[in-house]
């Protein structure tokens, strides 16, 4: 089959094997030419493992410093004539390339936020790998069905107690229009709490710990957003503001968690605003990013996943580095993106955006390049019109 990009409105449809993994390969190249990470991790879980900062952590451990990784993900298999999700694929070029270059590489499939697939992964690592000594927890989801009660929570995006109205664009039409958006109510703002606050990954360190799955010393890093004014009704101030604040009371319980297990830690990296497939569903943020990309990149400060997190683990988790935290106790590899001068292009530029003017005032460009590379398409050396076997299996 011939595999070409179908965009509905926020989401390709479609994904292409050999892009997804040429991607991928894109990403460990990178991390291979910065030269191994010093005293970096050796055996690391990684949940939300198959796209964006999780893909880009499990990439970053895996050929930055040798470790064995097993990855929790929830993407659709590809069928016979119909492509899979390009987590999967994105998952399936990875464990090739890991197994390829002598390091473990395991899989699991299915959904992070169940009993049953936390105990499958710690019988893998029981069975395999052994206690880990890094866990990322990178996990983007809708909803969220809980372990013990049942109730399935979904989460929205809305600002909290008052009205929101913005700039957004369609970045598929290139339409700038306003978007205005009412405020949550209660129940949804408990709602978004119970699928992006940090329960969940509480649930996972204290199975891991008390499967005695965690190695003495074993980090573990969620990571957060924050970004600018411009944004802070919809983010930071918004519903999932309210859960990336769960998300760090959950840091600190976890941290104590470590601290006792020889002296690890825990916290939370506030990471830069980039195309992948979570932020692509937020209204305003893409044409922030937009924006940004074109700011960022004329200064020389462009930044992807993979160029974010091996700085993450390269200058703040190893290499004889310890994090370097802010007053609440974060890492801030968004640094590049919030210096002064950056945000006060990004504030000149904003209210003068258009329709008309909005390939030339923004990198909308950059934006679809990046977003269509996340299902495979627009990668270099990939030939797109070659006919190629959608259905693919997980080694
Ligand atoms: P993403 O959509 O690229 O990745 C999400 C991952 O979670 C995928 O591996 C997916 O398979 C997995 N997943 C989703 N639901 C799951 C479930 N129920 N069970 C198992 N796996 C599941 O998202 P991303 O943008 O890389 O986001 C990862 C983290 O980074 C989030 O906490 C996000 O808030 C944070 N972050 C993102 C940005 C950004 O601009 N993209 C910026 C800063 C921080």
């Amino acid at each position: 089959m011939i595999i070409k990009p179908k965009v509905r409105g926020f989401v390709c449809v479609t994904a292409h094997p050999e892009g997804c993994a040429a991607h991928g390969q894109e990403w460990i190249d990178y991390v291979k030419s910065k030269g191994p990470i010093k005293g970096g991790p050796k055996k690391v879980l990684v949940i939300g493992a198959s796209t964006g900062y999780g893909l880009a952590s499990r990439i970053t451990a895996a050929f930055g410093s040798g470790a064995g990784t097993l990855g929790i993900f929830y993407e659709r298999p590809s069928e016979e004539g119909r492509t899979a999700t390009p987590g999967w694929y994105n998952s399936i070029g990875f464990t090739q390339a890991a197994r390829a270059a002598g390091l473990y590489a395991e899989n699991i499939n299915g959904d992070a936020f169940s009993d049953d697939i936390k105990r499958q992964a710690i019988e893998r690592l029981r069975a395999d790998l052994g206690p880990v000594d890094l866990v990322i927890y990178s996990l983007a989801s809708p909803r969220r069905t809980h372990p013990r009660t049942g109730a399935t929570h979904k989460s929205v995006l809305k600002p909290v107690g008052v009205s929101y109205t913005n700039k957004t664009v369609d970045t598929d039409k290139g339409l700038v229009s306003e978007v205005k958006i009412e405020p949550a109510n209660d129940a949804e703002i408990a709602d978004t709490v119970a699928v992006m606050g940090g329960e969940d990954w509480e649930m996972w360190m204290n199975a891991l710990s008390e499967a005695k799955l965690l190695a003495p010393g074993a980090q573990s890093v969620a990571y957060s957003y924050i970004g600018p004014e411009v944004t802070w009704a919809i983010y930071k101030n918004g519903t999932i503001g309210l859960a990336k604040n769960d998300l760090e009371r959950a840091a600190r319980n976890i941290d104590s968690l470590l601290k006792l297990n020889g002296g690890g830690r825990a916290f939370i990296s506030v990471n830069k605003a980039l195309v992948t497939q979570a932020s692509s569903a937020i209204p305003v943020v893409p044409l922030y990013i937009s924006i940004l990309y074109k700011i960022m990149k004329a200064a020389g400060t462009h930044e992807g996943c993979i160029e974010q997190i091996q700085r993450l683990f390269a200058t703040h988790l190893y290499n004889g580095n310890t994090p370097k935290l802010d007053e609440a106790g974060r890492v801030r590899i968004d640094d590049w993106e919030m210096r002064p001068e950056i945000q006060a292009a990004v504030r000149d530029i904003w209210p003068r955006v258009t329709t008309e003017n909005l390939a030339a005032e923004t990198d909308i460009a950059g934006y679809r390049s990046d977003f269509l590379k996340l299902f495979g398409f627009g990668v270099n050396g990939v030939n797109y019109d070659a006919e190629t076997e959608p259905h693919r299996t997980l080694p």
